[in-house]
């Protein structure tokens, strides 16, 4: 069985996006790949936030991926900073870095760009891909499910792995990014032209965890353009593709056989019709979660989960410290 690999910052309120995006797929990958899947806690070290609203965060996310069906008896379940190997290796990993390559990932240019001139950028953001690649690298892992806005990270750590593999001798199994055919970028409501993103508070995005009548407020509100015709041509209609993407998903019809139902249906009844389907699905997926929640499986789950992360983190890092001449 191949092996696959993915996780999620707890780094705020998870997204509409980060379900389409990325846990849906993992639901479905779970039977047909030995599946990883970790709660990254110490990305989301790499800009400043709360411990508070960390713990938080936390705790809401093992919690949707058990509540999207994510099944701990079929997947490694376990929180990154429980296996120490993960830093320890991401250490090497930076060590066999360039400051030229990651000053070029996007994600980095993005973040920072953010920034004023007075503020100091925090060196965990820096290195945020080498982290990954030692997050990666540490599981053998054949496949990494991401989204678009993460496949440059993969790339990354691809040359990472052959670079130490070409120095040292065949050690890691190079991965491969898969994304989604169809919700790989999942866009603002407010801004359609840009990602819909958990650290970016904002009336675009939508919560899993949210109030629902805040979610159709949003919706209904979303930025279109005004011509009032439900086609899909992400160009020129980034608002209507972006909602016929969320539908299309969501409810497993072809974007072709949406644009013929509700072409001429005007764009207020088109969103409600998205509106009742995000709702309807949010609904049952916060109750899932306020019942696993208020039991007490969560601490057991991680803990295994840890426990079996770790024995296949240990052999490899004992490896790479063999080859690197530490041991
Ligand atoms: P942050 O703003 O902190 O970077 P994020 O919402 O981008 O948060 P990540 O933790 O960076 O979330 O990413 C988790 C997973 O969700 C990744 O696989 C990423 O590719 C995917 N993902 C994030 N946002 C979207 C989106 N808008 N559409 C599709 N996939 C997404
Ligand atoms: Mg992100």
């Amino acid at each position: 069985m191949k092996r696959m690999l993915s996780g999620i910052k707890p780094t705020g309120q998870l997204t509409l996006g980060n379900y389409i995006g990325a846990i849906k797929q993992f639901i479905e990958y779970q039977d047909e790949y030995e599946l990883y899947i970790f709660i990254a806690d110490l990305h989301a070290l790499t800009l400043p936030i709360d411990p508070k609203e960390l713990r938080k965060n936390t705790k809401d996310l093992i919690s949707v991926y058990l509540a999207c069906g994510l099944d701990p008896e079929k997947v490694v379940l376990f929180k990154q900073s429980d296996v120490h190997e993960h830093a320890e290796l991401g250490y090497i990993m930076a060590c066999n870095s360039y400051m030229g390559e990651l000053s070029r990932m996007t994600q980095y240019k993005d973040k920072t760009a953010k920034m004023t001139t007075n503020d100091s950028i925090p060196t965990g953001i820096f290195i945020y891909p080498t982290l990954m690649a030692a997050d990666i690298l540490l599981y053998d892992a054949d496949y990494i499910p991401v989204g678009i806005d993460q496949k440059q990270h993969v790339e990354l750590t691809r040359d990472l792995a052959i670079r130490f593999n070409n120095h040292y001798s065949e050690t890691f199994v190079v991965p491969e990014p898969i994304t989604p055919k169809m919700g790989a970028k999942i866009n603002s409501l407010s801004n359609p032209e840009k990602k819909m993103s958990k650290s970016e508070s904002e009336k675009g995005t939508i919560y899993l965890l949210e109030d629902l009548n805040i979610t159709r407020k949003k919706i209904m509100s979303a930025v279109t353009d005004c011509d009032n015709e439900v086609i899909y041509d992400p160009e020129k209609k980034p608002g209507i593709s972006n909602l016929l993407t969320i539908l299309s998903v969501l409810t497993n019809t072809s974007i072709d056989s949406l644009v013929s139902e509700y072409q001429h249906a005007g764009y207020g009844t088109f969103k409600k019709v998205v509106a009742d389907v995000v709702c309807e699905k949010l609904g049952k997926l916060q109750q899932k979660v306020k019942d696993i929640q208020s039991g007490s499986l969560i601490d057991q789950i991680l803990e295994t989960g840890a426990q079996k992360a770790t024995y296949t983190a240990r052999k490899k890092l004992s490896k790479v410290y063999r080859k690197v001449g530490l041991k």
